[in-house]
């Protein structure tokens, strides 16, 4: 007998089905036992009578979240006991047979609701069952479905999907790389990419002019708010393209995907407002602005770009560091100045961001495409000469040889859709999300590794041992203290 889903059933009254899933609740009305089955489609009522002695005794042992199989005839239900809230609440199993596939503990905290009443690191460390929770996986079926609408238009687009590597060197955007040690050399490190920004561009030197990757992104940064150590990306990259070009299709992508997938949000302004940088700090002393009419409408989406960044500023040493990008163009009319190293606090780089409710969705820009230029950047910023050839040689032989004028932008997945499900924060929309330090309190980790695993990549520990390295430790007590508070 195959399985039916539960939301199947409606269509099936009359039918005897079979239907696997977790037992929501339980409870008696007289002799009469009512079970709600919930599988990934829905929750079904199921109605078990004590004639059937043998059914019955084991439908009495069942608990919640027990996972269960059940066999039985699907009847309307009589006109008083329909549910309107539920899409089988005309309907009902009369139980035949019950057969027990796992017996499920106490949970820790309960899965109804939304949850954010609830200890968030709890939330964490038992995030397979949180997943359990209708909002959370709604978010991750929203989340899927934004990916594939955007993999589908940009197909359409001509767009093809390419992996880029994820054991690689350390490419600048701002923050810091994590590092893996090799074996095979030791002393050695891969850098995990903090973007695929190098070799997206090294794909337009390889002649694939329109490039795109779902890509998983990782940036050591300090404990900040609302982020994580590894985030997911919209990555793309365009050869012969000009700013206008990137602007528009993923203004289009954008208003789009709305359209389709969220019909209910309303966008504000189409075409997105422009706002140059200097204008967007002294009108709104930020670069990221909110410009929603009406801050209380949850529908509301004002997204405008941000453009015109200045290409450097100060270091605190008094040298010269990029602000947004190492790799973008500055404006046509500052590539002489670029070239002659001159006026560099005013050269505005090609660059643009877009924002939606104040918040950053995505970083872009137009890239040199010459060694010049490139060169010229690294050379502004104080590396020596050596360093840029050791570090971004690569990049310098690949505009060498023919390399088109390009550019691209990569909006955050996590951030797109945590608006747009009007999350408070990206950790509700990512299955497996890591505290705001980095920890992952369910698998533990980071921790620590044996000792033999340290001699094979020649590594020793020099730091002595602190709380925070003892993360299982740490996280027990957490824990129980949260336990016993329960
Ligand atoms: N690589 C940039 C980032 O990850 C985005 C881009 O310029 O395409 O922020």
């Amino acid at each position: 007998m195959p399985r039916f889903l539960v939301s199947q059933t409606a269509k099936h009254i009359g039918e005897r089905v079979r239907i696997q899933g977790w037992v929501n609740t339980r409870r008696a009305h007289g002799k009469i036992l009512f079970i709600d089955l919930r599988d990934g489609s829905g929750i079904l009522q199921v109605v078990f009578a004590p004639l059937n002695k043998e059914v019955y005794d084991l439908a009495e042992q069942l608990r919640p979240e027990w996972v269960v199989e059940i066999v039985g005839q699907i009847v309307k239900r009589p006109e008083k006991m329909v549910n309107p809230k539920i899409e089988t609440g005309m309907v009902e199993m009369s139980a035949e047979s019950l057969k027990v596939l796992a017996k499920a503990e106490t949970l820790p905290f309960s899965i109804d609701g939304d949850g954010m009443d609830i200890n968030e690191e709890i939330r964490m460390e038992y995030r397979y069952l949180d997943l359990r929770r209708e909002r959370l996986k709604n978010n991750l079926i929203v989340r899927h479905k934004v990916i594939k609408f955007i993999r589908d238009f940009l197909d359409k687009e001509d767009f093809i999907e390419i992996e880029t590597p994820m054991l690689t060197k350390s490419t600048p955007e701002g923050s810091r790389d994590f590092l893996v040690p090799s074996r095979l050399e030791k002393g050695k490190f891969y850098a995990l990419p903090q973007s695929p920004q190098q070799y997206k561009q090294l794909l337009m030197a390889g002649g694939l002019e329109k490039y795109f990757q779902i890509a998983r992104c990782f940036r050591d940064e300090d404990s900040r708010g609302d982020r994580q150590s590894e985030h997911t990306q919209l990555d793309l990259e365009i050869s012969f393209v000009e700013r206008e070009d990137v602007l528009e299709l993923t203004e289009r992508l954008f208003i789009k995907l709305v359209e389709v997938l969220f019909p209910s949000k309303k966008i504000q302004d189409i075409p997105f407002p422009r706002i140059p940088y200097g204008e967007a700090i002294k009108k709104y002393n930020s670069d990221k602005p909110d410009l929603k009419k009406d801050k209380n409408d949850p529908n509301l989406l004002a997204f405008c770009w941000v453009i015109d960044f200045p290409f450097f500023e100060k270091t605190p040493e008094g040298g010269w560091t990029f602000v947004h990008n190492p790799f973008s163009a500055p404006k046509p009319e500052f590539i002489k100045d670029l070239l002659n190293k001159k006026n560099i606090e005013k050269i505005v780089a090609n660059q643009y961001d877009i924002v939606l409710n104040g918040q950053e969705l995505a970083s872009g820009g137009i890239r040199n495409h010459t060694p010049e230029t490139l060169k010229a950047v690294f050379e502004i910023m104080g590396y020596k000469k050596e360093e840029i050839k050791e570090k971004f040689g690569h990049m310098l032989d690949a505009f060498s040889f023919g390399t088109p004028p390009h550019g691209g932008i990569a909006p955050g997945i996590d951030r797109i859709v945590s608006i747009l499900q009007n999350e408070p924060n990206i950790r509700e929309v990512i299955a497996f999300p890591k505290t705001g330090d980095g920890r992952d309190f369910m698998m533990h980790a980071p921790s620590e590794v044996s000792k033999k695993q340290l001699e094979e990549l020649g590594i020793k520990i020099s730091v002595p041992k602190t709380s925070k390295t003892n993360i299982t430790e740490k996280a027990k007590i957490i824990k129980k203290k949260k336990i016993a508070k329960k």
